[in-house]
């Protein structure tokens, strides 16, 4: 109930590649140390081979960083296929480190690009530019009191938002999520992408539907999923899948204090 779908022609997305988020870490850990390599055998000109173990992507950030940041390279394809154009920057702040800059915007770009994002309905495309291009959005990871800088409002330091032009991810979602989601990180990363980009497209909040319904994505699901299941996606089976305006009052939990 309240949910409303809004027929649409189906549309077919060619999009690369799969979800794109394997570089894109996952909550710090320790890796432990490298196995000792055994020089007994063999002259001294045979080095013996580097044993290379994959690491895991641990991410760190200050609650404060100082605001500097990193583009990233423009992405090879376009999200939809006809449509109004808009172009985005993705930078992050570069007091965020073990990120993969171009590894997060793949992963971005990927989420905007899927056939259940935003270009679904036929009237917009995105496209990610690189540095020195021009932009009409920029979408950026950044530490917590640096999201409440750019945010200007809601200076909570835990959530994401969006402010004219700044689509302001906080980088302590994307790297813990939030509890009682009830979908894995990778679910809470697209939704936190997809949300904020919304609001840059003219979307406000939505409410749940109904008990077991998927969220809209515009409903705040950081804060409560208020019955409803996690749900990143403003297009489901081909259809736009929106609820009724509105939004709950939910208490924001604690700011982060960073990752160190
Ligand atoms: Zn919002």
């Amino acid at each position: 109930m309240g949910v409303t779908r809004v027929a649409t022609a189906a549309l077919t997305t060619a999009v690369a590649g799969g979800l794109g988020l394997a570089a894109c870490g996952a909550l710090p850990q320790v890796t432990s140390a490298m196995p000792a390599v055994s020089h007994a055998a063999k002259s001294p000109a045979h080095a013996p081979a580097k044993q290379v173990r994959p690491r895991p992507e641990t991410i760190t950030y200050p609650a404060q960083g100082d605001a500097r940041w990193r583009t990233a390279p423009a992405a090879g394809n376009t999200g939809g296929d006809k449509g109004t154009l808009l172009r985005y920057r993705v930078v992050v702040e570069s007091d965020i480190k073990g990120l993969n800059v171009r590894g997060f915007a793949d992963a971005v770009a990927t989420t905007l690009n899927d056939p259940r994002g935003w270009t679904a309905g036929g009237t917009l495309r995105l496209r990610r530019v690189g540095p020195g291009d021009a932009y009409d959005f920029t979408i950026y990871l950044a530490t917590p009191l640096t999201r409440d800088r750019l945010c200007e409002s809601g200076l909570d330091s835990y959530t994401s938002c969006r402010n004219g032009d700044k689509v302001v991810l906080n980088v302590a979602r994307w790297v813990k999520g939030v509890p009682d989601f009830g979908a894995s990180l990778a679910t809470y990363r697209q939704y936190m992408v997809n949300h904020e980009v919304g609001h840059r497209l003219g979307h406000g909040h939505e409410l749940c539907g109904g008990r077991g319904d998927p969220a809209p994505v515009m409903q705040q699901q950081t804060l409560g999923l208020h019955g409803c299941t996690a749900n990143p996606w403003p297009y489901l089976d081909g259809e736009r899948y929106a609820g009724k305006p509105g939004a709950y009052d939910d208490k924001v939990p604690a700011a982060d204090r960073g990752v160190s």
